[in-house]
């Protein structure tokens, strides 16, 4: 059989792909028409594909690459892990340095008592692992009744049968089904949802909807509240300053697990550590993947409080994955938390990215189709309009608009995703001003050629 290489004519490449992989969340007898983009290096922010084309890549791969790409000193240490340890398992009786150490490291950076760090492969697995934990938690407690997962429409938490009916996509609900004991809320989308409300007035309604649901379902069946503190995959949704606090109040007064799903927001992508401490929440528990090895090797897990842990800890806790606190992929996040706290990257979030990105985010508005820009640290979003004085969707079906900027974005070497009619980007966070600069040129260009072909094809209507 012939190697398949990097320098295969792109054609191959495409029809064997076409032939052979079937795609995440995509049409694959359509994407194997249209051909594949094949990626073969990246450096920093920069993609190249096997065409020579540089690509910036404003979503940082999936919103996971947070130091950027090409850092040798991940390879070194995953090669050297694998020589010396390249697997073994922490079940039963046996443990291993580096998810000690991981897990020591986790501790030391989470706040308050979230002390205790349960390993997984990805975000899903950590999110199923936490529907385990608290419903296993309130058993322990004597409460099995209370064992009702409240979590928001829109919210994203994996891609498992567990975790997306935990999440709130209804997409996914219609293809797999729900799990029992799940009850989802509206999420606080001010410019979809908001109406009259003014936008503080607004968030506190959302939020009370939490209040409303303990009531209806019953305080002593409501086990856990969960979400993103900055809705991600839902259109990087950020809810206006009154939500959070109410949250907080709702989650004590009534005796509910907070659990946050830290996936996007954690490891430096809004300006903090963690997503919780920009918004002032204290959760029981903190979902963390992506940025946890910034990508380079499959990592999630679940950090829990002091009471929880113990608690779970009573009894056998049914539950574990084979890749569990995997010593290369453990070893390869630590060596990724080293280069963010001793290269300052979250203090270069802080004080030169984030404040540099969100003057010009916020100058997009003045672009004629886009309504508002949303941003939190370096993950932002803007929805497209075609009428920002009335917060109007376009007539045609949701997502086509979005649709046709993400591809001029795609053409013009951009990458950026579209959520239905809005446009997200989440890049590195060791962007530097000067590619902030080109990417918004290319933003720029993209925006004014997806506004010329929806003119051109008659799609500037409002929905009625
Ligand atoms: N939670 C959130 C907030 C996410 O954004 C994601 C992935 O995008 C997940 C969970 C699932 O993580 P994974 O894809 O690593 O399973």
């Amino acid at each position: 059989m012939a190697t398949i290489t990097n320098h295969m004519p792109t054609a191959e490449l495409q029809a064997l792909d076409a032939a052979h992989h079937l795609h995440p969340f995509s049409a694959n007898n359509a994407l194997g028409e249209e051909g594949t983009r094949v990626i073969t290096r990246a450096r920093g922010v920069w993609l190249n594909d096997s065409e020579g084309e540089e690509i910036l890549d404003a979503m940082a791969g999936l919103w996971c690459v947070n130091i950027g790409y090409g850092r040798d000193e991940l390879a070194e240490v995953a090669a050297r892990q694998m020589r010396e340890l390249p697997y073994y398992n922490t079940f039963f009786k046996t443990t291993h340095v580096p998810a000690i150490a991981l897990a020591q490291k986790l501790a030391e950076l989470a706040p308050g008592d979230l002390n205790h760090v349960f390993f997984a492969g990805g975000g899903s697995e950590a999110n199923d692992t936490n529907i385990r934990m608290v419903r296993t938690y309130w058993q322990n407690k004597g409460k099995p009744e209370k064992n009702v997962i409240i979590s928001r429409k829109n919210a994203y938490h994996g891609s498992t049968v567990g975790s997306s009916a935990l999440g709130g996509m209804a997409g996914m609900h219609a293809q797999s089904g729900m799990i029992p004991g799940v009850h989802h809320i509206n999420q606080p989308n001010w410019w979809a949802e908001g109406g009259d409300m003014d936008p503080e007035e607004f968030g506190l309604a959302r939020a009370r909807e939490l209040e409303e649901a303990i009531q209806e379902l019953g305080e002593d069946r409501v086990a856990a509240f969960i979400a993103e503190p900055v809705q991600g995959a839902g259109g990087v949704i950020v809810a206006p300053d009154s939500y959070w606090p109410e949250i907080q109040r709702i989650c004590d007064k009534y005796d509910i697990l907070l659990i946050a799903d830290e996936v996007i927001c954690g490891f430096g992508r809004t300006g903090n550590w963690f997503g919780t401490q920009t918004m002032g929440i204290r959760p029981h528990i903190m979902t963390i993947a992506k940025g946890l090895s910034s990508g380079y090797a499959p990592i999630g897990g679940s950090i829990v409080c002091d009471e929880v842990a113990h608690v779970i800890g009573k009894d056998e806790f049914n539950h574990g994955y084979t890749y569990s606190g995997h010593p290369v992929a453990a070893a390869v996040a630590l060596e990724n938390l080293r280069i963010l706290e001793e290269e300052n990257i979250i203090d270069h979030v802080r004080n030169v990215a984030a404040p540099y990105l969100k003057e010009k985010w916020e100058a997009l508005t003045d672009h004629p189709l886009v309504g508002e820009a949303k941003i939190v640290g370096m993950m932002a979003s803007i929805a497209l309009t075609p009428d920002k004085a009335s917060r109007a969707k376009f007539a045609s079906e949701p997502g086509t608009i979005g649709y046709i900027c993400r591809e001029r974005c795609f053409r013009n070497n951009l990458i950026m995703r579209h959520v239905g009619d809005r446009m997200i980007i989440s890049p590195p966070l060791v962007i530097t001003p000067a590619e902030i600069d080109e990417m918004f040129v290319r933003i720029r260009r993209s925006l004014d050629e997806a506004q010329a072909e929806i003119e051109k094809q008659g799609l500037m209507k409002s929905a009625s």
